[in-house]
C-alpha cells in the first residue's frame, strides 16, 4: 500500500513538469510571433494634417517621415530630431515655417519662422512690448491657419490733458416800477466762471486715438449780471399824468435855419414845416414826423418841455437828436448836452 502511494507520487511528479515545459515552449512562441506581429504605431502631425503611421520594427524619425513623402524646409521644425528612434504611440509633430512681417515703430520686420507662438516672435526680435501696447494678433496667441502673415504692434501711450474753460454768466432782468421804461439800471455786473477738465488722451503710434474726461472742476462760480429795467410808463407833465412809450437819454443838439446849420438856409423841414423854435426838433428816422418828445430839461419854457419831430438830420442817428432855435447864437448858447427825454404815445 505504501509502494504503491510512492510510485503514484512520482507518476504525478513527472506529468506536471512535463506540463510546465509545454506551457514554457508555447510562451515563447507566442511572444515570438506576438514580436513578428506587432505594428507600432505614430502619429504625425504636419500642420493641419494628422495621420497615424504603422511600421514595424526600429525606425528613426527621418525614416518615418521619408517613408511618408514628407520633406523639411530649411526653416521647418521637427518635434525631435531626425535620428530619434521612435517608439510606439509617440507623435512626430513638423511645424512648417511660414514668412512673417512684424510691424512696429514705423519699422517692418520680414523673416521666415516656424514659430507660431505671437509672444516668442516677438522676444526672438529683441522687440519691447509696453503695457498698454496692442498687439495683434495677441500675444499668447497661436497663430492660426489663414493669418495674413503680419503681426502688428501699436505703441500705445496715455496723457492728461487738463484745459480751462470760461463758464458763461447768466443775465438776469428785474423790472422795476420805479424806473421809467426804457432805462436800465446794472445792479450787479456779471463775469465769468472757470470750471478745468482733465482727459485721458490715448495715443496710437504717436497720434491720438481717443480723449475721455476723466474729471471736471468747477474753479470758480460765474457771478449773474443783474440789471433792472424800468416799467413806469407815465409822467407827469403840462397835460396831467402822461403816458410814454419810453423814456431814454439823448445826446442833445442845437441847429438854426441859417446855412451853416442847414444846407438850403430856408427853414422848411424834411417833413415840410416851417422851422419853430420851442417845437421843431430832429430825430432819426426810427421816430416818425409828429412824434412828440417831453424833454423835463425845458419844462420851464412856453412849450413846457414837449415837442415834436419834424426833421431829420444827416448826423441825427442813434441817441441823438438836434433842437431847433430861432438863431444861430442861440443854438451855440445851447451847444450840446445829455438830456433825459420821454418819447410820449
Ligand atoms: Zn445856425
Amino acid at each position: 500500500m505504501k509502494v504503491h502511494t510512492q510510485r503514484l507520487k512520482d507518476l504525478g511528479k513527472a506529468a506536471r513538469n512535463l506540463l510546465i515545459l509545454a506551457l514554457l515552449v508555447s510562451a515563447m512562441s507566442a511572444a515570438f510571433v506576438i514580436y513578428q506581429t506587432t505594428e507600432e504605431v505614430v502619429t504625425i502631425v504636419d500642420e493641419e494634417n494628422t495621420m497615424e503611421y504603422s511600421f514595424r520594427g526600429n525606425k528613426t524619425a527621418g525614416e518615418i517621415l521619408s517613408d511618408n513623402d514628407l520633406y523639411l524646409e530649411e526653416m521647418d521644425e521637427l518635434s525631435m530630431a531626425l535620428s530619434q528612434e521612435v517608439n510606439n504611440g509617440d507623435t512626430i509633430e513638423i511645424k512648417r515655417a511660414s514668412d512673417l512681417t512684424v510691424v512696429v515703430d514705423g519699422k517692418e520686420y520680414a523673416f521666415t519662422t516656424a514659430e507660431d507662438q505671437v509672444d516668442r516672435i516677438i522676444k526672438r526680435l529683441g522687440l519691447r512690448i509696453n503695457e498698454l501696447d496692442i498687439v495683434q494678433p495677441a500675444q499668447g496667441e497661436v497663430i492660426q491657419a489663414g493669418f495674413d502673415g503680419e503681426i502688428r504692434i501699436t505703441r500705445v501711450t496715455e496723457e492728461m490733458d487738463v484745459n480751462e474753460y470760461p463758464i458763461k454768466y447768466a443775465k438776469v432782468t428785474r423790472s422795476n416800477a420805479n424806473m421809467d421804461k426804457g432805462e436800465v439800471k446794472t445792479i450787479q455786473r456779471g463775469s465769468d466762471g472757470l470750471r478745468s477738465v482733465s482727459e485721458k488722451v490715448v495715443y496710437h503710434d504717436g497720434v491720438e486715438y481717443s480723449r475721455t474726461i476723466v474729471e471736471e472742476v468747477v474753479e470758480r462760480e460765474p457771478k449773474e449780471e443783474i440789471k433792472e429795467v424800468g416799467t413806469n410808463v407815465y409822467i407827469a407833465t403840462s397835460r396831467g399824468q402822461t403816458r410814454f412809450q419810453t423814456a431814454m437819454y439823448v445826446t442833445a443838439t442845437a441847429y438854426c435855419s441859417c446855412t451853416i446849420c442847414t444846407g438850403s438856409g430856408n427853414g422848411i423841414t424834411a417833413s415840410g414845416t416851417r422851422a419853430t423854435a420851442s417845437r421843431t426838433i430832429a430825430a432819426p428816422s426810427n421816430f416818425r414826423f409828429g412824434t412828440e418828445f417831453y424833454i423835463p430839461y425845458f419844462r420851464g419854457s412856453s412849450n413846457r418841455g414837449i415837442f415834436k419831430v419834424e426833421d431829420r438830420g444827416g448826423a441825427i442817428r442813434g441817441n441823438r437828436i438836434d433842437i431847433y432855435f430861432n438863431s444861430h447864437e442861440e443854438a451855440i448858447r445851447f451847444g450840446r448836452k445829455t438830456l433825459k427825454v420821454y418819447v410820449l404815445d
